[in-house]
């Protein structure tokens, strides 16, 4: 590599508001996790690990120039969500990605400043992207790479005699640092350091840079910009980016009876079961549902079903009690909640729920777009004694398990 290349250094009073452009490399086969689809399509939360990137880079008020690499099955697999972006051909080597990258800014000029940026660090945040480039704007260094503080113990490995892998000398880790990115230029300094490198492989732009003896400042990196390499790195990725708020767990228990009466259709659990009596009420009466609408919104601590569907209000004759549950289930959606887990009980002496006990639990998974194993239905009778055993009634009762945001 050659060390004959000057090392212009622009200083600039007003460059502290100019725009910034940005390089995204997301050209990688991710050959070593043993994706079937490229790791930068692989989905992470809401959307793709390469979208991460993309968002946080839209929303950066000083990023102007956003320069993605990719291959035709990215460009496919995104299409219109590439609105904004110039698309560069991804290399064979990332350096190669870089180098057609820089030929598509041919007409920026030397002092913008640039962020090079690899799609499998899904993490990255506006709060790393403005320290790196008030980093380089400010004038006081001209490139700036955000670095974490290395927490193992480092140390050699070698071969013993016998062919296995032995503990060789620790390496001092105070002196080392993990490099992440994206990592800060000039623009000047990133061409002539792709110029300088030739046909010498290097795994970032900071290194290249550095061969030309420019200093690189290193600013504080973030835990969030993990890097994804392996399969496991994806829910480690999951678990950092897609459930950021603490939770907690919050239970409610319902109760409800009905009573039996002859001539009416049974609705029990959301369905309806041949029998000759069914239950009297303002709406369906659906003893079960009503139970767990209660628990839910117990969990909640959102009043009861009476507060919400006031049996007095005429809308509510005849209604079918599935709605009243799946209102429940929105207003747990609506506080960034999810339901972990329902248990139901119903009390009846007649008739027998265990037959229709799989369609109930399927019917209540239904209502609520929540899997059947979150949904147990247990029945008992009482023994012939009170309301119950003498079947002038059904009783149920159930507890809601959720979980909430903090
Ligand atoms: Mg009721």
């Amino acid at each position: 590599m050659s060390e004959s290349v000057p090392a212009p250094c622009y200083i600039d009073a007003d460059s502290s508001q100019r725009p910034v452009a940005v390089i995204l490399l997301a050209g990688g086969k991710g050959a070593r996790a043993g994706f079937s689809l490229p790791k930068q399509l692989q989905r992470l939360g809401h959307q793709s690990v390469l979208q991460w990137s993309m968002d946080a880079f839209e929303q950066h008020p000083r990023i102007e120039t956003r320069l993605l690499v990719a291959d035709d099955g990215v460009r496919d697999a995104l299409g219109a969500r590439l609105a904004g972006w110039t698309i560069a051909d991804a290399g064979a080597e990332r350096q190669q990605s870089v180098a057609n990258a820089l030929a598509l800014l041919a007409n920026l000029p030397d002092d913008q400043i640039i962020l090079v940026h690899d799609a499998a660090r899904p993490g990255v945040d506006g709060a790393v992207i403005d320290r790196l480039i008030a980093a380089v704007a400010s004038g006081d260094h001209i490139a700036a790479i955000p670095t974490l503080p290395v927490p193992d113990t480092l140390a050699h490995q070698q071969l013993d005699a016998a062919g296995h892998d032995v503990m060789g000398d620790v390496v001092d880790r105070s002196a080392l640092a993990r490099v992440q990115t994206p990592q800060a230029f000039r623009l000047g300094h990133l061409r002539a350091a792709h110029a300088a490198a030739g046909g010498h492989a290097a795994t970032d732009d900071a290194q290249l840079v550095r061969a030309l003896g420019v200093t690189l400042v290193a600013v504080m990196g973030d835990a969030r910009l993990h890097k994804l390499t392996y399969a496991e790195d994806l829910m480690i990725l999951n678990a950092m980016l897609t459930n950021q708020r603490p939770m907690r767990t919050a239970t409610g228990m319902g109760y409800d009876v009905h009573k039996l009466v002859p001539d009416r259709p049974l609705w029990i659990g959301g369905i309806t079961i041949d029998h000759s009596h069914g239950l009297l009420g303002h709406s369906d009466a659906d003893v079960a549902l009503h139970a767990l609408t209660d628990a839910i919104l117990g969990a909640l601590a959102d009043g009861d079903i009476g507060d919400h569907f006031p049996p007095t209000d005429p809308k509510w004759a005849g209604a079918s009690s599935d709605r009243f549950l799946e209102f429940a289930g929105q207003r747990v959606t609506a506080r960034g909640g999810r339901i972990q887990h329902l248990d139901l009980t119903i009390i009846a002496e007649a008739p027998k729920i265990g037959p229709h006990r799989l369609a109930i639990r399927h019917r209540i998974s239904e209502i609520l777009n929540i899997p059947i194993d979150y949904v147990s239905v247990k029945a008992t009778t009482s023994e012939k004694l009170g309301f119950t055993g003498r079947r002038e009634g059904i009783a149920a009762q159930a507890i809601a398990t959720i979980i909430l945001p903090e």
